[in-house]
């Protein structure tokens, strides 16, 4: 029976539902992040909401705090779902290095590439963003060559867009897909501590008008209240200073990754457009759609292509891990599979990655399908592969 892509997956993800909800491997600590924020609602719902419902002149403003304090957790819990249950902006993985970059000469690149005897391509290249170059890297384990901004999170050991950082509070990368989710979950967290701190407070003000003329009474009165006001208080500091942060790194268009790695190097950043076209890059531009069909089936050969010629094939074991006998042995060139493009703009390296999927054409071709030979110095393409490299049926 045919699998599905996100049951053959070779991220550490994990998938729930179905393949509909991707997290990264540390997902669980989202329920440490999700009890952070559900129990102290609680308790301020039961200990100090439900005490203030009766206490103004219009009757229902009582009511409106429980309500918007329900309603705001739930807003911001599903903000926490959005950011940490999709797809950040992955970049599919390719079957086989990109041929388009091979050349064929013996001697080492001057980029510092690395070689076979036959076979060497470069481990970088520039592309030109904004009018000024970018170098982009190939990485070993995806088989591409990254776009602008794209990192390899080792964590969840897939190349993500715009990678921002690997968040351990959501247990997902945070990167192009959802990064907008995490800074309104962030700053919504901020409003949350501020709103739970200043009804605590309103609390507090409202026993001392009644029987405890002094502070102290009135929180002893009420230790809840004294307890949601010191760990909001200090939550405030996390997350109010998380999305100081996130404010300005938006402002500058730079990701947390940019700015700890090239802080250092004064660089200048060609993403800069201007404070508001900044802002409305990351607020108001589409959701790019994910690269990947998860859900999509894989089209599973057992058997091998047949084997033309005198040389033994070598094979390729489907379960290796080993990026680099990739380079050397992944013997495959489809000419249809790789477009990775030589064209020197970022749109167009994007759109060419984007566009190797929507055509179909997808490296869930199983690598021991990827049998190939090498003769005389030239790289074949087994007419059996081009052909089994199906379109994704379903999703
Ligand atoms: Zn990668
Ligand atoms: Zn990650």
């Amino acid at each position: 029976m045919a699998k599905r892509v996100y049951e053959v997956w070779k991220g550490n993800n994990v998938f729930i539902c179905g393949g509909r909800l991707i997290f990264g491997p540390d997902a669980r600590s989202l329920l440490i992040t999700i009890s952070l924020i559900v129990v102290p609602i609680v308790i301020f719902c039961v200990f100090v909401a439900r005490h203030l419902l009766h206490r103004f002149s219009q009757h229902n403003a009582g009511y409106a705090i429980l309500v918007v304090t329900i309603a705001f957790t739930i807003y911001v819990l599903l903000l926490l779902l959005l950011t940490s249950a999709r797809d950040p902006g992955i970049i599919p993985r390719a079957s086989h290095p990109p041929e388009e970059e091979f050349s064929y000469e013996t001697s080492a690149p001057s980029g510092g590439g690395r070689h076979t005897p036959s076979l060497q391509f470069p481990r970088t290249k520039d592309v030109m963003v904004h009018g000024m170059p970018v170098k982009v890297k190939y990485c070993d384990t995806c088989m591409v060559y990254r776009p602008p901004r794209c990192s390899h999170c080792s964590i969840c050991n897939n190349c993500v867009e715009r990678f921002d950082h690997h968040c351990p509070w959501v247990g997902q990368c945070v990167g192009l897909r959802n990064y907008r989710f995490f800074f309104f979950f962030v700053s919504s967290s901020t409003l949350l501590c501020i709103f739970v701190f200043s009804m605590c407070a309103l609390y507090i003000k409202f026993l001392m008008n009644d029987d405890y003329p002094t502070v102290w009474k009135a929180m002893k009165h009420s230790p809840a209240s004294v307890v949601l006001m010191i760990y909001c208080f200090i939550s405030l500091w996390f997350v109010g200073g998380l999305t100081g942060f996130h404010l300005y790194l938006i402002g500058n268009n730079q990701t947390t990754y940019e700015n700890f790695r090239y802080r250092a190097d004064n660089r200048p950043n060609v993403y800069d457009q201007g404070c508001v076209n900044n802002f409305l890059e990351v607020f108001c531009t589409r959701v790019k759609p994910s690269k990947n069909k998860f859900r999509a089936y894989v089209s599973e050969e057992n058997s091998r292509p047949p084997i033309i010629g005198s040389r033994e094939p070598e094979p390729e074991p489907e379960s290796t891990s080993e990026p680099r006998s990739k380079v050397e042995d992944d013997l495959e060139i489809g000419g249809e599979l790789l477009k990775i493009s030589r064209r020197r703009t970022s749109g167009e390296v994007d759109e060419e990655l984007g566009g190797r999927n929507s055509t179909g054409m997808h490296s869930v071709v199983s690598e021991s399908e990827l049998v190939s030979r090498r003769r005389s110095g030239t790289w074949e393409i087994s007419q059996d592969i081009v052909g089994k490299t199906q379109p994704f049926t379903g999703a």
